[in-house]
């Protein structure tokens, strides 16, 4: 049996996350595992702090239709099939726990850009995963 058989990758849209879902991608196969692809898209209202009386929902559409559409050209390259590809809206390190215990992940990956000093007191994602994540955590060190 495989040490693990459930993988979530989570990305953000930036052209650093081939980096993070190719280290999953081999894992998995390594593995013969499940790769699930997230991505959580952040609520519009959050940028604006709530305060300008603004309907944001056909903007917030946009982005998760975005989300979709990138999620859908890197399941196509990488091979993951379109149910196994998520877009959530929320705070990133919430949903990515929500995901991985509601969906049985054992193994969550992550890019980690190794902050210190005050980078790293200010918090980065993969720290917010790390800290409260029931399942194991990789870092994929961004370069
Ligand atoms: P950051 O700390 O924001 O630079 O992000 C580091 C890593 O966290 C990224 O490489 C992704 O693996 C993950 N991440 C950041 N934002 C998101 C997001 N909105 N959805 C999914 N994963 C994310």
């Amino acid at each position: 049996m495989s040490v693990y058989n459930k993988i979530l990758v989570a990305i953000d849209l930036t052209e650093e996350a081939p980096q993070v879902l190719k280290k999953a991608i081999d894992i998995g196969r390594q593995h013969n595992a499940r790769v699930l692809l997230a991505h959580v898209v952040e609520p519009v209202g959050y940028a604006y702090g709530g305060d300008i009386p603004m309907d944001l929902s056909e903007l917030q559409d946009q982005l998760d239709k975005a989300a979709r559409e990138q999620l859908a050209a890197y399941g196509k390259e990488y091979d993951i099939p379109e149910e196994d590809q998520v877009v959530t809206v929320g705070r990133p390190e919430s949903e990515i726990h929500h995901l991985c215990e509601d969906k049985g992940v054992d193994l969550v990956v992550v890019g980690s850009h190794g902050r210190s000093g005050i980078q790293l007191l200010l918090g980065s994602t993969a720290n917010g995963v790390l800290h409260g994540s029931k399942c194991d955590v990789l870092a994929v060190r961004i370069n």
